[in-house]
């Protein structure tokens, strides 16, 4: 193979091309290192195609000198022709590719000069916004709320069906090639019983639909991963793989789209209270999947970040947004209660407007510790007095044009508490939960409120 610059007849001038010399198509060259005896593996590349693309491209190719190391990776691919699909991951030192209008909108952003506040919830999000001036002649209040919409619903329930059945397809085809592992289900055992008694002769069962072979303590008696399985099973799978990570993709592009549009809307400097999602899950299970309020949160945080602003956690705990008014007076909600409606003041609007709204006003002591966060009640006052009827307004209803149609007044489906829920919060909490004896709890049958705690925050 040549390594030097002359061929092995030795004679000058006379050079054989070396893949320098290569002017053609893009590809990715393997010199094969010390088994260079083995050959060059040459592949060439397919770039991004597509409209937008080309800067993008350019953007990582065009300097060679920022070029830091290409990997070969394979991705599980059943449409393509033996199942993988190959690419060459190419990783430069330097920034990342951000669109130019994506640049011009932080840049938009970063000057609106708004403070904000975030309100996450199982359903949905909700942001409202103010000047950070609090002039009245500036701009006014502005409110946003995230809701799934009703076709983004209808699709996720055709999505969730079709994973059901490929799931099912994939358990009748295990039990089918594994049907010594699999007992009889008792319509086919009495079918079976049935035909016995009749003296007919017995029917192979192809898909037995009873339990899996196993031990007296539930182990089964052969190990999943001895199964048998057949290659419709396999490319099932790995299109029911293929499918999820498609969708895990979509969703992470919108939670990135809809951050942009709340940045674009609002600004980057937004408070949203530091709430435990697991507690939610515990809460709500699968309704998170569908919405993913963490994942919206998580991408705000970055556009915030990236816009030069920055998303603050503030404690529930410290702030209690969602038991108070603007005009700082305590308004006891429970969760099922969707309205605010303040006796002091006068003040109504949606719930999750309102703690959006309230978290445009929290401080923090220091900003990395979300229990350093207290209520600006005089700021949040002034603003009340100051942007009045628009304020209302923006607390009742979405100022901003949502990509979406309501689903109809209030928005939200919340299920009925019933009496005897488990703790709502993750932590122990000084107050009778729900097993105690009534005697432990008011006349009412609720848990007894006391000072300093709410049952219903950490939720909110
Ligand atoms: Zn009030």
């Amino acid at each position: 193979m040549p390594t030097g610059k002359t061929t092995a007849s030795g004679k000058p001038g006379m050079r054989k091309a070396l893949w320098w010399d290569h002017t053609g198509p893009l590809a990715v060259v393997f010199a094969g290192g010390p088994d260079s005896h083995v050959g060059d593996l040459v592949l060439p590349v397919r770039i991004p195609q597509g409209p937008g693309q080309w800067a993008r491209v350019e953007h990582f190719l065009a300097n060679p000198g920022r070029w830091h190391k290409v990997d070969l990776v394979r991705r599980r691919k059943a449409s393509a022709p033996g199942g993988w699909v190959y690419e060459a991951h190419l990783m430069i030192l330097g920034p990342g590719y951000t669109a130019p209008a994506v640049q011009q909108m932080r840049r938009q952003a970063a000057a609106l000069d708004r403070i904000g506040g975030v309100d996450g919830n199982v359903s949905n999000l909700s942001v409202v916004s103010f000047p950070a001036s609090l002039d009245p002649a500036d701009s006014a209040a502005a409110s946003t709320e995230i809701t799934l919409t009703d076709a983004e619903r209808t699709l996720l329930e055709k999505q969730a069906k079709k994973r059901r059945g490929r799931a099912r397809a994939l358990e009748r085809s295990r039990r089918s090639t594994n049907t010594g592992q699999y007992g009889l289900s008792k319509k086919q055992m009495r079918r079976a019983d049935r035909r016995a008694s009749k003296g007919l002769l017995e029917k192979t069962v192809t898909v037995p639909g009873g339990a899996r072979a196993a031990r007296t303590d539930g182990v089964p008696k052969q190990a999943y991963r001895r199964d048998r399985l057949s290659e419709g099973y396999r490319q099932h799978r790995a299109r029911q793989a293929e499918h999820a990570a498609s969708a895990a993709e979509h969703r992470r592009f919108r939670a990135r789209q809809i951050a942009r549009q709340i940045i674009a809307a609002h600004g980057p400097l937004l408070v949203v209270e530091d709430c435990d999602i697991r507690t939610w899950y515990r809460l709500w299970g699968k309704r998170l999947s569908q919405t993913t309020p963490g994942m919206l949160i998580a991408a705000l945080d970055a556009e915030c970040r990236a816009a030069g602003g920055r998303l603050v956690r503030a404690s529930t705990w410290s702030t209690a947004l969602s038991q108070h008014c603007l005009c700082g007076e305590r308004v006891s909600k429970t969760l099922r209660d969707r309205e605010h409606k303040c006796t002091a003041c006068g003040l109504t609007g949606k719930r999750d407007l309102v703690s959006a709204a309230l978290a445009a006003f929290v401080r923090l002591t220091d900003a990395d510790d979300p229990k350093t966060a207290y209520r600006d009640t005089a700021m949040s006052r002034h603003a009340q007095i100051m942007y009045g009827q628009g304020l209302e307004e923006a607390l009742r209803e979405s100022t901003t044009p949502r990509q979406n149609t309501p689903r109809g007044a209030g928005c939200v489906a919340v299920p009925r508490q019933r009496e005897t829920s488990a703790h709502r919060t993750a932590a122990k909490r000084p107050r009778a939960t729900p097993d105690e004896p009534r005697t432990m709890r008011d006349h009412t049958g609720k848990p007894g409120h006391r000072p300093g705690c709410d049952p219903q925050l950490t939720l909110q």
